[in-house]
C-alpha cells in the first residue's frame, strides 16, 4: 500500500521543479537572495535560531508553500518534510479541514480579547485526552506554558528551587535556559547569554536518566524543591525515552517530597499517542505543559493540571498571568479541527505513525550500517534521530558524542535529494500521516546515496 491514510495528498505535485533523487542540483538563488535581504534585517536573518542552518552547513531554502508532506521553496524546489513545522502538522501542512476552520474563524474576526465560545471546546478536547488536566489556561507559545506552569508550582509549594534534566528544552524563559537542548545544544553552549546567576542558581540542572543525581538533589535541598520539569520522551537533545521505571521514580519521589510533578509535553502532547507520553506510559503529572500540535500550525500554548492548583490564577487566586492574544479564535479554531481529526481517527493514526515511522527509522538506519557508518537510532512513535555515534544515547553527555560534522553532510546531501531533516543533530525528526509508503522508500534510498558521499 504505498498510500498516506489521508488519500488528498497522494498524488505528487512536483510540477516540473520537483527534487528527485539523480536530477540536476538545486537551484537555490532565489532564496539566497531572500538570505541576504532577511540578514540586513533579522539576526541571522531568521526569527529562531536554528532556522539559520548553522549547525548543519548550507543555504537555508526559503519556504513559500507547504502541501501535505511538502514543503517548496521560493526557487521552485520541493521537499519531504522531516520536520513538520517542529512539531504541530502531525496530519500534514494545509490539511483541508484545518484550513476551513481558520478561514471560517477568520472570517467571524480574528481576535476579540473577550472571551469566545471555541475555548472550552478546545479545552474539553484536551481535558478529555489528557485526565491529568483538570483546568488549563491558553497561552500562545510552549514557553509562556511551561514559565506560567513553574510560576503556579512554586506558588503551590512556596518553594524557589526547581529541577531540570541537561538537554531538555521548555522554551526559553530565563530559569529554563540552563544546561538546555535545542538550539542551546545545537550551538553547544551552556545557558543564555543575559540569564542572570541569580535566576540560574535556583535551576537545578541534572542528568536525565540519572536515579541518584535527583535523589542527592532532593537529599541536598529538602522541602526547597517545588517542581521537578521533564521532557517524559526528550526530543530536544534529539530523541531520547526515558529508561524503563524513570518516569514513574520521578513520580514517587516528587510525591514523597511535596514537590509537583510537571511533564512538559509540549512536543509529545497529541504525537507520542492521543493522550501524550502520559497516557503512553501511563503516568500522572501534578501539571502538563502544551503546545504545537493543539495549536494545529498556529501559534498556541496550555498550562494545566488539577484544579486546586490552577486556581492559583488570577482572578481566583494570586498566581498573575495573561496574554492579549491568549485562546485566540483563530489558533482555537485550528487546535479544534486538528485534535477533532485526531480523537475521530485516533487507532487509525497512531497506528499507521508507528508502522511508517519504524519503517522510514529502522530502513536509514540500516542503510548506515551497510555503509559501515556508526548510527544509533531512538524513536518513540513519529519521534525519532539518527545519532552519528556507535553509543547508546540516554542523556545529553551520550548523545553530545555524536560526530556533527558527519550529521551536517548527511543534512545536505539529504536536503540535495529533497529530503528536509531537522537542521541539527540535537533535534527529534517527526513523521505525519500525509507520509506515503513511497516517501519512505525514496528517503531510505536518499540516506543509501547520501552516505556514500559522507563517509569520506
Ligand atoms: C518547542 C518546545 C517548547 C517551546 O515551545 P515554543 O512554542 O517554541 O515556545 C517547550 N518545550 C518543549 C518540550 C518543546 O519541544
Amino acid at each position: 500500500m504505498s498510500r498516506s491514510i489521508r488519500g488528498v495528498h497522494d498524488a505528487p505535485c512536483a510540477g516540473k521543479w520537483g527534487t528527485i533523487l539523480g536530477q540536476m542540483p538545486r537551484s537555490m538563488s532565489i532564496s539566497a537572495q531572500l538570505q541576504q535581504r532577511a540578514e540586513r534585517l533579522l539576526p541571522g536573518g531568521v526569527n529562531s535560531p536554528v532556522r539559520a542552518f548553522r549547525a548543519v552547513g548550507g543555504a537555508p531554502p526559503f519556504v513559500v508553500r507547504a502541501e501535505g508532506q511538502y514543503l517548496w521553496d521560493a526557487d521552485g524546489n520541493r521537499y519531504l518534510d522531516y520536520f513538520g513545522s517542529w512539531g504541530p502538522m502531525i496530519l500534514g501542512h494545509a490539511f483541508p479541514p484545518v484550513v476551513a476552520a481558520i478561514q471560517q474563524a477568520a472570517a467571524r474576526g480574528s481576535s476579540f480579547g473577550a472571551s469566545t465560545p471555541t475555548e472550552a471546546d478546545l479545552a474539553e478536547r484536551i481535558v478529555r485526552a489528557c485526565p491529568s488536566i483538570e483546568k488549563l489556561r491558553f497561552v500562545s507559545s510552549g514557553t509562556e506554558a511551561t514559565m506560567s506552569a513553574i510560576r503556579v508550582a512554586r506558588a503551590f509549594t512556596d518553594r524557589k528551587y526547581i529541577v531540570k534534566f541537561e538537554g531538555c528544552y521548555h522554551g526559553h524563559a530565563d530559569g529554563l535556559l540552563v544546561k538546555a537542548g535545542s538550539g542551546v545544544a545545537t550551538f553547544g553552549i551552556p545557558g543564555s547569554a543575559g540569564v542572570l546567576e541569580e535566576t540560574a542558581h535556583f535551576t537545578l540542572a541534572l542528568p536525565f536518566n540519572d536515579v541518584t543525581a535527583v535523589e542527592e538533589a532532593f537529599a541536598q535541598h529538602p522541602g526547597e524543591i517545588a517542581c521537578v520539569i521533564v521532557e517524559p520522551v526528550v526530543g530536544n537533545m534529539g530523541c531520547v525515552p526515558a529508561a524503563a521505571g524513570y518516569l514513574h521514580f520521578l513520580r514517587d519521589i516528587t510525591a514523597r517530597t511535596g514537590a509537583l510533578l510537571i511533564f512538559d509535553e509540549v512536543m509529545t502532547g497529541f504525537r507520542v499517542a492521543f493522550g501524550g507520553a502520559q497516557a503512553l506510559y501511563g503516568i500522572t503529572p501534578d501539571m502538563t505543559a502544551l503546545g504545537k500540535i493543539i495549536g494545529g500550525g498556529l501559534p498556541c500554548g496550555a498550562f494545566g493540571g488539577r484544579g486546586e492548583i490552577m486556581d492559583l490564577l488570577t482572578p481566583l487566586g494570586p498566581v498573575y498571568q495573561a496574554g492579549t492574544l491568549s485562546g485566540n479564535p483563530l489558533a482555537m479554531a485550528a487546535g479544534i479541527a486538528t485534535l477533532e481529526y485526531l480523537e475521530a481517527h485516533e487507532a487509525e493514526v497512531y497506528a499507521r505513525l508507528e508502522v511508517a515511522s519504524a519503517a522510514v527509522a529502522d530502513g536509514v538506519a540500516q542503510e548506515a550500517k551497510k555503509a559501515g557508518i556508526a548510527v544509533t537510532m531512538n524513536r518513540v512513535g513519529a519521534m525519532f534521530t539518527w545519532f552519528f555515534t556507535p553509543r547508546t544515547i540516554k542523556d545529553f553527555r551520550t548523545a553530545a558524542t555524536s560526530d556533527v560534522t558527519i550529521f551536517g553532510r548527511f543534512h545536505r546531501a539529504m536536503l540535495e535529494a529533497g529530503v528536509w531533516l531537522p537542521p541539527s543533530q540535537f533535534e527529534a525528526a517527526f513523521l505525519g500521516t500525509a507520509h506515503t509508503d513511497a516517501d519512505i522508500a525514496l528517503t531510505i534510498d536518499a540516506a543509501r546515496t547520501a552516505y556514500l558521499t559522507i563517509a569520506g
